[in-house]
């Protein structure tokens, strides 16, 4: 195990016990201190770090060569595509320097003046520019649960579900970091004892509890990556709350999928935790029964054990966890999911990022979405203020956390948070 995961370590900087950012996590991220232009930093406890500072003095000497460029810019792209090993060796380094036993940043108050900031005295932007972006579909409870309530319970699957990770390419424009609030959407919908469709506000408001990796690397169009490589080219994961209106993807989607209902915001934590710090969370996935074919067969533990939960917060009020779930439920895998995406030579890109589709686990408090935590309206939800919720109501905030533990080490994600505003006049 890399000596970085280690959970004796220890920081110099104060980090609470359920914090999400001890020594051991190291995500990445953008953020812009006041007056100051985004660049990329990392977080421990409460304190985020400018990476720009580091480089400009230093510290990355022995690391990098010509590549400073990729400490000043606006987005992690660059970054990400150092590669996995200069990307570890940042990690290490930044590990290093932040230990409790460490003085040569510890006691230096200058440089600490420059290079620190309190969390709450900073703005957080996208971490990535999103390039291409892909949605799959890839929890077999979410899919179990739709299919029945809208098809047929007794073949709630298509055929095809398990023999390949259903996906779609969607938006990346409208992808936005945690904290921007999303308008209702306005569209066209069919209600059910209309003659002709209508059009307004989504009435069917809903999240879905998603995780995304990014990629760090491309591949040349025409060269799939195999399984076994497949990890080497993703860099990291967010939390992914991927909004949408349930009413027009309804009468929208046939025959070529989701479309408007799906593509007005899709809400990530800003923080990106890399597969070098969920390392030590590796767990077995799903059995896959029938066997898949040979080029998604894959060795070792390659899902997560990552605790998620939503919480619905009514303007005023307290928040309502609605829905615990986990990561590792996911029946196809993050390697299987990026090997099936360029098995016909697609190319990808650093700082493309792969959905992984509502995470629903097997019982019903652990649900990834309105529509099957309320089954499509039928039963709503009581949240702690009394009130009820089929779908989300306006000024709404959903907030979507993410963290591994083990023994009382924990490696969190943060927040992604979303308020509901009103639509828009039309
Ligand atoms: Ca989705």
């Amino acid at each position: 195990m890399s000596k970085v995961n280690d959970p004796s370590l220890k920081s110099w900087i104060e980090v609470k016990k359920d914090s999400d950012f001890p020594i051991q996590n190291i995500p990445f991220g953008i953020f812009s201190p006041k007056d100051k232009s985004p660049r990329p930093g990392t977080i421990i406890g409460n304190t985020v770090i400018d990476l720009s500072v580091l480089a400009e003095d230093g510290y990355f000497d022995d690391i990098i060569n010509e590549e400073y460029d990729a400490f000043f810019a606006s987005s992690l792209n660059d970054f990400i595509a150092l590669g996995k090993e200069k990307n570890s060796l940042i990690r290490d380094k930044i590990s290093e320097l932040f230990r409790d036993e460490s003085e040569v940043i510890r006691d230096d108050e200058k440089l600490k003046s420059r290079l620190l900031y309190n969390q709450s005295e900073v703005d957080m932007h996208m971490p990535v520019e999103v390039g291409d972006y892909t949605d799959f579909y890839s929890s077999i409870e979410h899919a179990t649960n739709v299919g029945t309530m809208f098809r047929d319970p007794d073949n709630a699957l298509f055929p095809n579900w398990k023999s390949l990770p259903v996906g779609y390419h969607g938006r990346a424009s409208s992808i936005v970091v945690s904290g921007t609030d999303i308008h209702r959407p306005n569209g066209q919908t069919m209600p059910a004892d209309a003659e002709k469709p209508v059009f307004g506000p989504c009435r069917l408001f809903d999240f879905e509890l998603e995780m995304a990796f990014i990629t760090r690397k491309s591949n040349k169009l025409g060269n799939p990556i195999k399984l076994e490589d497949a990890e080497d080219y993703i860099f990291g994961m967010v939390i992914f709350n991927d909004l949408s209106a349930r009413d027009i993807q309804k009468w929208e989607y046939v025959p070529l999928g989701p479309f408007l209902a799906k593509n007005f915001g899709s809400v990530i934590s800003p923080w990106i935790v890399t597969l070098d710090a969920l390392e030590p969370f590796r767990v077995e996935g799903p059995k896959q029964e029938p066997e898949v074919l040979p080029y998604l067969k894959f060795k070792g533990k390659r899902n997560f054990d990552i605790k998620l939960e939503v919480a619905l917060k009514p303007e005023n009020n307290d928040e309502t966890i609605v829905s615990k779930s986990n990561h590792k439920y996911l029946y196809w895998n993050i390697a299987q999911q990026l090997t099936h995406q360029t098995v016909n030579g697609c190319n990808i890109n650093p700082g493309d990022m792969y959905a992984s589709g509502t995470i629903s686990g097997p019982t019903k408090d652990s649900y990834g979405s309105m529509l099957e935590l309320s089954w499509a309206g039928k039963n709503p939800i009581k949240l702690n203020d009394g009130s009820e919720r089929k779908f989300v109501n306006d000024n709404d905030t959903i907030i979507m956390r993410g963290y591994c533990e083990s023994n009382g080490h924990r490696i969190g994600f943060g927040e992604s948070v979303c308020k509901v505003l009103p639509a828009k006049k039309y």
